[in-house]
């Protein structure tokens, strides 16, 4: 009975939401479980770079590209620093891949609907799970949007990965300590690098401190753009006394 529901109201959403094309090439989706991409786009290699890759021990960056040397044989995950993000204030900063393709175009429909395919949500969870002892937290924090902006879209997408994470690894979820104070634009066109940290400086406070003090957060986003949000973020939870903070987003730009 309870099956025969669950799968009118999959069908349902197929109907609505199922898209017939790749969002990224315009080939076949053959399964449910791909969301908006077809397996073969899932399969690029840039989907799962950076699990495996070597990359910054902190910012999460790939350390081969930064030290412009060639890929080293069977890299060590995160063992060493690019050099670059000593001032940054998170402790460590991991996502599953590039900002593209599939990633791309799911995290593009994650923020219209709020539904992650089983095989991102399986992609976030490997990524947690390589990066388990980098990451280590006790609540989940996802980066929040402004209550306007959240009551447009009627949902915060990245409340929606922060919930996938807290359900799958047993953690405790705090979806409203952190609030966002001002409406700023995320992704404005004609914003450098400066002008977007100046528009997310103090946009963020930690609403009920004492849920905070002392834990280690997980802070969670769709994706790491400049960092300037997230960093706005960590630094909120710091002042509110979080032990440290680490951030998790299923991509990074670059
Ligand atoms: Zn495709
Ligand atoms: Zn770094």
């Amino acid at each position: 009975m309870l099956q025969h529901a669950l799968r009118t109201v999959r069908d349902g959403l197929l109907g609505l939401a199922y898209p017939e094309e790749c969002r990224v090439c315009g080939g076949a989706v053959e399964s449910w479980d791909d969301g908006v991409a077809c397996a073969a786009c899932w399969n690029d290699a840039n989907v799962t770079r950076l699990i495996h890759s070597s990359v910054c021990a902190k910012c999460g960056v790939p350390t081969s590209r930064t030290l412009g040397g060639a890929q080293p044989s069977r890299p060590k995950a995160g063992s060493r620093l690019c050099g670059m993000c000593s001032a940054l204030p998170f402790a460590a900063a991991r996502a599953c891949g590039v900002y593209s393709g599939a990633l791309e175009v799911s995290i593009l429909f994650l923020k219209v609907n709020p539904h992650i395919c089983s095989r991102l949500r399986l992609l976030i969870a490997r990524t947690f799970s390589e990066h388990r002892e980098a990451l280590a937290s006790e609540v989940v924090v996802p980066v929040p949007l402004h209550r306007l902006r959240e009551k447009q879209r009627g949902f915060n997408q990245a409340a929606i990965v922060a919930s996938a994470i807290s359900r799958k690894f047993n953690l405790q979820l705090d979806d409203h300590s952190l609030v966002r104070t001002k409406a700023t634009e995320r992704h404005r066109a004609g914003l450098d690098a400066t002008d977007r940290a100046k528009s997310v400086e103090q946009a963020f406070t930690v609403s009920e401190p004492r849920l905070i003090a002392g834990t280690s957060v997980l802070l969670v986003d769709d994706v790491y753009t400049t960092g300037s949000t997230i960093c706005a973020a960590a630094r909120s939870l710091l002042e509110a006394g979080a032990r440290q903070v680490n951030v998790l987003t299923i991509a990074r730009v670059g």
